[in-house]
């Protein structure tokens, strides 16, 4: 099996790579070292941020990266392996290429998420040389304006008069969507512009996810079942946001068993710092609330243990698509900003074309430009 654990550290066979007699780790097709293993994992994650121009030459320190934390393996072995590159780097030169902004988004209130706050402040401890924000999910409500208001009105859980706090709007547009894919599929999308307007604000030049392998096949074949497939190149490959900042996923050649090892063996142990890595999925108390995404990740659980392959093949598939450039005269969609027309047509085409009304509906109550195929699915309650 691909990155298990073997034997107890010094008793184990010759490492592939350094010829050291205590190889106890079986990744792919080799026997590592821990030393190796730890070097495995930080080459592919450098490697991938090198190919986009975020590390190399000391000449612009003030290079900022955001990394979104979700408190889970992926993407604390990502701040793991930026921090070591750049205390490397400090030590070495005295200088470093780029700096980090940790970003935590708070959305206990709107969506499963486990209790996270000690969690964080052993991160702030563990890692002093970065900057480190915690925001909630519905501060997206004072940058953004996805059309909120007119699907509250449409699905009457507003009237006209009627004024919601910022979280309260929030939680009641959430709980008039018509599904719990629905609304996971709304708070991802929420998360996700929050994620692009705060690296704007922050001065970021990137933005650097940490979906691994897996991560990344689950989350093509949850977006294309939910009728996102034309935003693909947008949600799972190296592209721009709508503000024109770069996004990364410099963890999408490590799979999701190997990062839970990594977490394991660094000294001392990112363990403690873990919350859940399914802090962002909602957990179904019964067959009711599962969700598309919550049944692909199950899915793709059990395929990695035995077929790492095949999860690798799905995302060296989707990554195959490139992101069009936008056009100025292409329509972004009131909810999630990316273009109506591609998400739309290919897939309203393939699939069958909603009711005129629903749609007629969705786009009445965006009130700020029609939606996408995607965005109207998980909003239509008709
Ligand atoms: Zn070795
Ligand atoms: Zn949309």
């Amino acid at each position: 099996m691909p990155g298990t654990i073997l034997s107890e550290p010094g008793v184990g066979t010759v490492c592939a790579r350094c010829s050291s007699a205590d190889a106890d780790l079986d990744v792919r097709t080799e026997r590592l070292c821990r030393v190796c293993f730890i070097k495995y994992v930080s080459t592919k994650i450098l490697k991938r941020l090198e190919a986009k121009g975020v590390r190399g030459a000391y000449d612009d320190a003030s290079k900022k990266l955001l990394l979104p934390l979700s408190l889970g393996v992926s993407s604390l072995a990502l701040l793991h392996v930026l921090d070591r590159h750049l205390q490397v780097q400090r030590q070495k030169s005295g200088r470093v290429s780029y700096s980090i902004h940790v970003l935590f988004i708070d959305q206990s209130a709107f969506s499963f998420q486990r209790e996270s706050e000690s969690a964080l402040e052993r991160v702030r401890l563990r890692f002093p040389m970065h900057s480190f924000s915690v925001v909630t999910l519905d501060e997206v409500l004072d940058y953004e304006s996805p059309p909120l208001e007119g699907i509250l009105m449409a699905n009457q859980a507003l009237d006209k008069n009627c004024t919601l706090s910022r979280p309260d709007k929030l939680k009641a547009l959430l709980s008039a969507l018509p599904s719990p894919t629905s609304r996971l599929d709304i708070v991802n999308i929420l998360r996700g512009r929050l994620i692009a307007v705060f690296a704007e604000i922050h001065g970021c030049s990137f933005i650097a996810f940490g979906d691994s392998t897996t991560r990344l096949a689950e989350r093509t074949l949850a977006e294309t079942a939910k009728g996102r497939g034309g935003s693909l190149p947008w949600l799972t490959s190296d592209s721009m946001t709508s503000e024109g900042l770069k996004i990364n996923y410099p963890m999408r050649d490590l799979l999701k068993r190997e990062l839970i090892l990594y977490v394991t063996i660094t000294e001392p142990s990112l363990e403690p710092l873990l919350v859940d890595d399914d802090v962002l999925d909602n957990v179904p108390v019964s067959s009711k609330d599962t969700t598309i995404d919550g049944l692909m990740s199950q899915y793709f659980a059990s395929v990695e243990q035995n077929y790492p392959s095949i999860v690798a093949n799905v995302v060296r598939t989707s990554g195959k698509l490139v992101a069009p450039t936008l056009r100025s005269d292409s329509i972004p969609c009131g909810m999630c900003r990316l273009p109506v027309e591609l998400a739309s047509k290919a897939w309203a085409g393939d699939q069958g074309s909603l009711p005129t009304s629903s749609l007629e509906q969705s786009k009445e109550a965006s009130g700020n430009g029609p939606l996408c195929y995607g965005c109207t699915r998980s909003v239509d309650t008709a």
